[in-house]
């Protein structure tokens, strides 16, 4: 188990190693094709005359095109405040386009500041044309001779540092018809600027081509320019907070500063939309550019690219290069301008390191690394073309602009595809979202009517259970009472007759209120079976006690069977007297009903003896007293001849 994982990390080391090792196989294989094909252009070369001590042979030339004025010039060096110069001093050769900087006169290295001047003989062909000499920058400033005439200038040309004034204002000068041979005299003065002399080539030719060239070099940049900017607005606006978003607007920055850096160099085309800016600012502007569009192109890599480009090298190049913008912004030029060697092999190893990551996740087949590897390559590419050809090792003129157009076009592509993709993710993921949505709702409307059919269901129990409830209540209620009615005459039996009397007997015992019951029994009522039959006597008991109901009232009152053919009458706050009275009624109510009773020795009809008793309840006695006293009292009227009333009191 342990050998497996150390053997499976082993194995991923491993691939990691191969990956770096084929990317920097594919680096250097990519370099060394570099090499190639510009070794090979270097012959080319050749073909284009070159200044040689002081002269420049143009005979041969076809001038209709224009040429740069590169080579070896004649140099006098002009600023005596630190070397005395005596009077026939002879010129050096100096190199344009190069910067005086480090040239030795006179047995002293000259410095950026100071002046001098240029001399450089033309031998032209006998053709009458007119010629044209085209300025790019030059640092800082100049005065122009042609057989010495002073033509034109730029900026203030002095000896006297106060006096002199830079500026880096592209010119075109006219020089007229001239054939044979013609001398220039280009006197340049620096007091601002780490570097001084012609560092610029200068072009000259027929004035026609000159002003072709310039038209060109300005329809090109204000081309190069609309083209970067409108890609920088875009993609600013794009800009979102998600990471390829981001990447978006380090994109749109990055184009806005190669926009920038466009107007700042080759043709300065910023001078013509701004001919007052100052010169310091010029500089800035062309120092910032370059400063910030290094880190910002870092940057916008490694968004791309997370895996490959270092977190800590990208805040390392961060860091470097804010403080080489800090510089910049708040030093002067003849400062800031001598950061420049140490930020561009800096920015060299930069652009080494983003290769590397390049191939490397192109290598892995990261999504849109060929795109990216392709312009960059381009890039490169180009970027070694013009150091080839400031140096004269080949003659394909200056392509970084191009270069740096197919970058950005290239990465325009790829954030567009990007996007769309993101688009067309988001397009699907609604379908589907719409999709499961309308399968949800289904799903909540069925479920909603099975819950508003149970919700009904219940409602509908509920009632039945109500219902069943209130007939079970009444059917008990009813039970109830028919288990306190007799069955026989309809009147209250024993048990309610039980019931009612020990309230009854509690409730007086209470209010200290007397309490009577009256014990009533049909007389010879055996004989009137055995006359009339069981039947008929059952009728009979039937009248009787209707009659006995129908004789009591009150509301406490009740009449109630005892058993057979006797009842009994309970009568609350009822006195003996009271109770008498009612028995009599009783008795009379019976006989009133003459009943027809023939064997009875009594009468003829049936009749009543009654027994009453009455008694004021007290504590430790019980109801059956009352209802034995009565029995007494009706044993006596049956004992003294029936049909009457007897009473026994224990009032
Ligand atoms: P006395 O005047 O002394 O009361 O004589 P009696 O015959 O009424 O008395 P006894 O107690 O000897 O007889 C009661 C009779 O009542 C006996 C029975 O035949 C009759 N009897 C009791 N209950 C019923 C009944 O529910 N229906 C009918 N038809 N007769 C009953
Ligand atoms: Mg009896
Ligand atoms: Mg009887």
């Amino acid at each position: 188990m342990l050998e497996q994982t150390s053997g499976a990390s082993e194995r991923s080391i491993f691939n990691k190693m191969r990956l770096h090792s084929a990317a920097f196989k594919g680096l250097t294989a990519f370099l060394l094709f570099l090499f190639l094909i510009l070794g090979g252009c270097s012959d080319a070369g050749t073909d284009r005359p070159l200044a040689k001590d002081g002269i420049l042979d143009l005979r041969e030339y076809p001038l209709g095109n224009h040429i740069g004025l590169d080579g070896e010039w004649h140099f006098v060096w002009r600023d005596t405040s630190r070397l005395k110069l005596s009077h026939d001093v002879s010129p050096i050769g100096i190199d344009v386009p190069d910067s005086w900087n480090g040239y030795s006169f006179e047995g002293y290295e000259l410095p950026g500041q100071g002046a001098g001047s240029y001399y450089l003989t033309l031998l032209l062909p006998e053709l009458p044309v007119n010629y044209a000499i085209e300025f790019a920058t030059a640092g800082t400033a100049y005065n122009l001779f042609v057989n010495e005439n002073l033509v034109g200038s730029t900026g203030i040309y002095s000896t006297d540092s106060a006096m002199a004034s830079p500026s880096y204002e592209p010119r075109i000068f006219d020089l007229g018809l001239h054939a044979n041979q013609l001398r220039l005299r280009i006197d340049v003065s620096n007091y601002h600027h780490r570097l001084g002399g012609l560092w610029e080539s200068i072009t000259f030719g027929a004035t026609k081509g000159i002003y072709d060239h310039r038209e060109k070099q300005i329809g090109f940049s204000l081309f190069m320019f609309g083209t970067i900017f409108i890609m920088g607005i875009y993609h600013l606006g794009v800009f979102s907070k998600s990471t390829r978003g981001k990447a978006a607007l380090y994109f749109g920055i990055f184009c806005l500063i190669i926009g920038l850096r466009n107007l700042t160099t080759g043709d300065l085309f910023l001078l013509q939309l701004w001919p007052s800016i100052p010169w310091q600012i010029l500089v800035k502007i062309e120092y910032l550019t370059f400063y910030t569009g290094i880190p910002i192109f870092l940057l916008f890599i490694r968004l791309q690219f997370p895996d490959e480009i270092d977190k800590r090298i990208s805040r390392v190049t961060v860091g470097i290069s804010t403080f080489f913008i800090f510089l910049v912004l708040f030093t002067g030029v003849e400062t800031f301008s001598a950061s420049l060697p140490y930020f561009q092999p800096f920015s060299l190893l930069v652009m080494i390191y983003v290769m590397y990551g390049l191939v490397l996740a192109f290598i892995r087949g990261e999504e849109g690394s060929s795109l990216v590897l392709i312009g960059f390559v381009t890039v490169v590419i180009t970027f070694i073309n013009d150091m080839l050809f400031v140096s004269n090792v080949i003659q394909t003129g200056h392509l970084i602009s191009f270069g740096l157009l197919i970058f950005i076009m290239t990465q325009a592509f790829l954030i567009s595809i990007r996007f769309s993709k993101a688009y067309d993710t988001i397009d699907s993921q609604i379908i589907k979202l719409e999709r499961t949505n309308t399968a949800y709702q289904s799903e909540l409307e069925s479920r909603k009517s099975a819950e508003f059919e149970v919700m009904q269901h219940k409602e509908h129990l509920e009632e039945l259970v109500e219902d069943r409830t209130t007939e079970l209540q009444i059917a008990n209620e009813r039970l109830k009472e028919l288990s306190r009615v007799d069955g026989l005459t309809g009147i209250a039996n024993r048990r309610r007759l039980d019931e009612e009397l020990e309230r009854e007997w509690k409730r007086m015992l209470r209010d200290k209120h007397p309490l009577s019951v009256i014990m009533c029994d049909i007389d010879h009522f055996k004989l009137y079976n055995d006359s009339y039959g069981h039947q008929q006597g059952d009728d009979c008991l039937t009248r009787v006690a209707k009659a006995i109901q129908d004789s009591v009232n009150r509301p406490g009152d009740l009449a109630s069977r005892y058993g057979g053919e006797e009842f009994c009458i309970v009568l609350p706050e009822t006195s003996s007297a009271g109770a008498v009275k009612i028995a009599e009624l009783v008795r009379k109510n019976v006989n009133a009903l003459k009943l027809e009773h023939s064997t009875s020795p009594v009468a003829k009809m049936v009749t009543l003896s009654l027994g009453v008793a009455t008694v004021i309840p007290e504590q430790g006695s019980q109801p059956s007293v009352l209802l034995e006293a009565a029995d007494r009292a009706l044993y006596q009227a049956k004992g003294n001849g029936r049909n009457r009333v007897e009473q026994n009191s224990t009032e």
